[in-house]
């Protein structure tokens, strides 16, 4: 790994952060006359009328116990789409960085390099929805600065080896973005305390899946705390405000209640997995280590579009490189996924 000041864009390292009211004085107690607050109260019947701890520091503190990860190398952010954009964002100048995806995969790291002006570099992975890791290496040029995975990956469900993700930490000189959006549903462990064996690993996780809580927005990011360090210096300043805080602090003291609902999730893809099984229209299962499943079908525009007019909605791949034919079936609730079953078995069998 080349110095982490040598892959950071030189004037971000010599940027004077914005200094808010509480980074300048973050007492608890004392007549506060600092921040332009209004000091009577709020227009709504609970009171917002302070901001928010911008460094979020007693969730993290509890984020640090349930994943085993100090807290100075844990960053928040209002979904996992803003460290995403703030790790193009560290690294990548404009018109000169380029960062490497491997498609089918979440699309929004290319749409974030791509407001960047950032150069995206695609390898694919194999049409078996292997890493292709020579080509990967391959692919590494002077300005590449990061490298996109994501395992399990969305939308194809699998999992790719820690040996194949330790071989490019090892070959790269850059960062790699291991996105663990969907850990909690996988058998394997996170790889998050890997983050002491490759200081250029950074792992993201995100509440919006397992927690149950996609609408508060907090994704997290796990990595060395100089870049943690950094991360914090470009934010802005009051990126998690105090509803997500204090809502996710509740959530974070229940953990049995995330682990009980991944159970019941479980269940129903495994259900989901054996009823599809046996539709004649359904070409392909996929193997998943998520929430959601990856089907072949043959027709899937056809079926998605009569899907649609049941008011059953699920997600097309098909227009997705080695997708053809998709559609991404999230594990609904016992009654969700029975209704999807029967449309499907009436559609399939008039064919
Ligand atoms: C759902 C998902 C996320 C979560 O994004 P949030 O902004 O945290 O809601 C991140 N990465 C992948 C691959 C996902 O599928």
């Amino acid at each position: 790994m080349r110095k982490l000041e040598q892959l950071v864009r030189p004037h971000i390292l010599r940027l004077k952060p914005y200094s808010s009211a509480r980074d300048e004085f973050s007492g608890k107690i004392g007549i506060f006359l600092d921040a332009n607050e209004n000091a009577f109260g709020s227009t709504t019947k609970k009171l917002f009328n302070r901001y928010p701890d911008p460094y979020q520091q007693s969730l993290k503190l509890q984020l640090s116990t349930i994943k085993k990860v100090k807290a100075d190398k844990i960053f928040l952010g209002n979904g996992s789409d803003e460290p995403i954009d703030l790790i193009i964002r560290l690294f990548c100048s404009p018109g000169k960085d380029n960062i490497i995806v491997i498609p089918p995969t979440y699309e929004m790291y290319e749409v974030a390099a791509t407001i960047n002006d950032n150069e995206v570099i695609k390898v694919p992975l194999t049409n078996k929805f292997n890493l292709d890791i020579d080509s990967i290496l391959n692919s590494i040029n002077a300005n590449t600065k990061l490298i996109f995975i994501c395992s399990p990956n969305n939308p194809t469900g699998n999992r790719f080896p820690e040996s194949e993700i330790f071989r490019i930490l090892k070959n790269f000189e850059g960062f790699v973005v291991l996105d663990e959006a969907y850990i909690d549903f996988s058998v394997k462990d996170s790889l998050v305390d890997r983050i002491n064996d490759y200081p250029n690993l950074v792992v993201l996780q995100t509440l919006s899946k397992a927690w149950g809580l996609a609408g508060l927005r907090l994704g997290m990011a796990f990595a060395i705390p100089e870049l943690i360090f950094l991360l914090n210096k470009i934010k802005s300043p009051y990126n998690i405000n105090e509803v997500t805080q204090k809502l996710v602090s509740e959530a974070l003291s229940k953990p049995e209640r995330k682990n009980d609902m991944v159970g019941k999730i479980l269940k129903q893809r495994k259900w989901l997995e054996h009823e599809l099984g046996k539709i004649t229209c359904v070409e392909k299962i996929f193997p998943s280590d998520t929430n959601f499943l990856l089907v072949r079908f043959s027709g899937a525009n056809a079926i998605f579009e009569y899907l649609l007019e049941k008011g059953v909605i699920v997600r097309n791949r098909s227009r997705m490189i080695h997708c053809e034919n998709t559609l991404r079936i999230t594990a609904g609730t016992e009654n969700e996924n029975k209704k999807l079953i029967s449309c499907l078995q009436t559609y399939c069998k008039e064919l």
